[in-house]
């Protein structure tokens, strides 16, 4: 077994604490990862807290890993000692299904082994993520990091970024589409700065009148404060997409009445709380409300090249681990610019 320093929630009202974690030996296809960095995205929140539901306690969050490849398996091809590999929210899936065949391994229909709060395909032993100094995965589920990039700032798109990257793919966002990022947070600032990059112009609507300066600067064209009704009402029927990345229930009518005829809302912000729909917000118009998750194994790799290509990284405040539980409610006041990483040589 490894060793690995870590910090665990113990239950969902406790803050985060040290823990020891004991991770399998590799096996022929596995690679064992020293983690230099980890991101905090909403959803280690949410999960540590129990908010979507029952957590398995102790629970080591994180999917947004990166680090140095310390040993491989027999049969490992695609990594050697010394290269940098990432790994996102998943660990495992069947890799025969529909989904799995079709590279959309996170809608696996068997078993999908998600980073943490999950298991591994034998369905009891339980999988535990990236607050912790070492980690050992199937290659197929690791991703390869390009040598020189800013490695800590490169963490967060293993979640962050793919999270957006997969809706703006999905619905072609290109050259001259008017996108809609709907709360400026680590998914928020992504959105941004890919869809920019994709050619669009952007509109972020916040809650934070403060975020303003940073949005522009981030690559948005507009900034609308959401808190106020009035200033929707220019907006009426002129977005092509909006993606919608906050946290906390909220309500979805004014964002719909943005979109043009036909459009689209994608929501990936997963509040633990319903939200109600006015049905003429979707019906005058024929427009959609859908949802989004992560993104497949083939096409988190594409969007880190993408990412490489076009030195699209993301804006972080680094921390050392003894710092996360302070960093958990800063996250949940909007206070990051725009995502915490931990720095794992403090574990
Ligand atoms: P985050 O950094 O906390 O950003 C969320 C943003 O939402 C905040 O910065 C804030 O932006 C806005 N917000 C927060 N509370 C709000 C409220 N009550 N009303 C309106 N706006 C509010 O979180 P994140 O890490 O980007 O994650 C965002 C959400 O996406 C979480 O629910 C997370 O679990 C989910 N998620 C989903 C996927 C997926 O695959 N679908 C993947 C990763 C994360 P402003 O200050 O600009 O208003
Ligand atoms: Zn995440």
């Amino acid at each position: 077994m490894i060793s690995s320093k870590a910090y665990a929630a113990l239950s969902a009202t406790k803050p985060l604490q040290p823990f020891r974690l004991e991770r399998r030996d590799p096996r022929p296809d596995d690679i064992v990862i020293e983690i230099a960095y980890c991101g905090i995205c909403h959803s280690d929140i949410h999960t540590a807290r129990g908010e979507w539901g029952p957590t398995a306690y102790p629970c080591v969050p994180g999917h947004e890993i990166v680090g140095t490849v310390v040993a491989t398996g027999k049969k490992v091809r695609g990594f050697k000692l010394g290269d940098l590999a990432g790994v996102g929210c998943l660990v495992d899936s069947c890799g025969t299904c529909k989904a799995c065949r079709a590279s959309e391994e996170q809608f696996c229909q068997k078993h999908i082994a998600f980073t943490y709060n999950s298991t591994e395909l034998d369905g009891k032993t339980p999988t535990q993520g990236g607050y912790s100094t070492h980690i050992v995965v199937r290659e197929k589920y690791a991703f390869r990091i390009k040598k020189g990039v800013p490695l800590a700032r490169v963490a967060p798109l293993l979640c962050a970024g793919i999270t957006t990257y997969s809706p703006l793919k999905r619905h072609k966002i290109g050259k001259g589409h008017r996108v809609g990022v709907v709360g400026l947070g680590g998914l928020g600032h992504m959105a941004v700065k890919l869809s920019r990059a994709m050619g669009a112009h952007v509109t972020v609507f916040s809650t934070s009148r403060n975020k303003e300066r940073d949005a522009k600067q981030l690559g948005a064209s507009d900034f609308v404060l959401s808190t106020k009704p009035a200033n929707f009402e220019p907006l009426t029927g002129t977005l092509d997409f909006i993606i919608d990345t906050v946290s906390a229930k909220h309500d979805f009518t004014p964002y719909l009445m943005a979109l043009k005829n036909d459009a689209t809302m994608v929501l990936v912000g997963a509040s633990p709380l319903p939200s109600e729909v006015l049905a003429s917000s979707l019906i005058m118009g024929r427009k959609r409300l859908a949802g989004s998750l992560i993104g497949g194994v083939r096409e988190t790799q594409e969007m880190l090249d993408f990412c490489f290509r076009k030195k699209i990284y993301c804006d972080i405040e680094l921390i050392p681990a003894a710092k996360i539980n302070e960093a958990y409610e800063r996250t949940i006041k909007g206070d990051v610019k725009y995502r915490f990483v931990i720095d794992a040589a403090t574990f």
